[in-house]
């Protein structure tokens, strides 16, 4: 495994990678890397011949400086976890890297809506900070693939449309969330949470089964669903934002009467100063 800290030195060995015809696969990360993460790599693995991953804790997409400062930064074990999975390189810039201050261009972009609701309206400016980081990451890797959660539907689905509307040769891979035996989804911020809230993280899955459950069985009234949802997540000790089910692909509320192909059900919710997201999803 290699690992970069300057463009100037990834750009060296991706420029040698490409005059061998090899495909790059590629994952970007803010680190304290877990399961989730590593599935990314997997998967990147089996398409393409070289994976890489970047490790950058972006501080243009954190809306609250104090998330920003406790975010998790793990570099020493972050780099074992890739190495034992093989990773070929990984791509740990400083800010300056990303940001360098003669600035970069970028391109005007219109997500039409898709950045304004659940995580968009609780987290101001947060998508725009996610878009040009990726921008700038793709700018300087130019992959083939690009490998993102399902865990982050959202951001998936902003990131989808930014390709689209710049015509990026990229595809854009979405894996599966990976979760404890308990259902949470794994999330570097779990790290953060008390052993009281750690026992009663697993709701949000249960709720959004629940959920999931009910417009199988033919459910119709959607926003009772989401009552009820949020009620059973405050019983539990958190504190709910938001519990939507949204069409999978605007990303706007979901009306059972509606055209929806996709219903995709979103959930964000404090367990005591961590806030944590997860979210299925349902083709119809
Ligand atoms: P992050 O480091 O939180 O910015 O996440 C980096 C990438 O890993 C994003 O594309 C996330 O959606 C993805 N990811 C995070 N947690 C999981 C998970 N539990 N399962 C699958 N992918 C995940």
């Amino acid at each position: 495994m290699q690992y970069f800290k300057r463009i100037i030195d990834l750009h060296k060995y991706l420029s040698e990678a490409r005059a061998n015809g090899l495909t790059i696969g590629f994952a970007p990360t803010m680190g304290a890397l877990h399961a989730g993460h590593m599935s990314l790599i997997h998967d990147s693995k089996q398409q393409n011949d070289r994976t890489i991953c970047s490790i950058f804790v972006n501080p243009t997409q954190f809306n609250d400086p104090a998330d920003l400062e406790k975010y998790p930064r793990t570099v020493a074990e972050d780099l074992d976890l890739l190495y034992d999975h093989a990773c070929d390189v990984v791509f740990l810039p400083g800010v300056a890297e990303i940001y360098p201050q003669e600035g970069f261009h970028t391109p005007e972009l219109d997500f039409e809506g898709l950045t304004d609701v659940m995580e968009g309206a609780f987290r101001p400016g947060h998508f725009a900070g996610v878009a040009q980081v990726v921008y700038r990451l793709l700018n300087i890797i130019r992959p083939d693939r690009l490998y993102m959660g399902q865990k982050d539907y959202q951001q998936w689905t902003i990131i989808h449309s930014m390709l689209d509307q710049l015509q990026l040769p990229i595809e854009l891979v979405m894996c599966t969330t990976v979760r404890e035996p308990d259902g949470l989804a794994m999330s570097s911020r779990n790290r953060r949470l008390t052993p009281e809230f750690r026992e009663q993280a697993p709701i949000l899955f249960e709720s959004l089964s629940a959920c999931l459950e009910a417009i199988l069985e033919g459910s119709k009234d959607y926003r009772h669903l989401e009552k009820i949802a949020k009620e059973a997540i405050l019983t539990a000790g958190l504190e709910p934002e938001y519990f939507q089910i949204a069409d999978g692909y605007t990303l706007q509320v979901a009306h059972p009467a509606g055209l929806s192909k996709r219903l995709v059900i979103c959930v964000a919710a404090w367990a005591g100063e961590v806030r944590l997201i997860d979210n299925l999803y349902l083709d119809l």
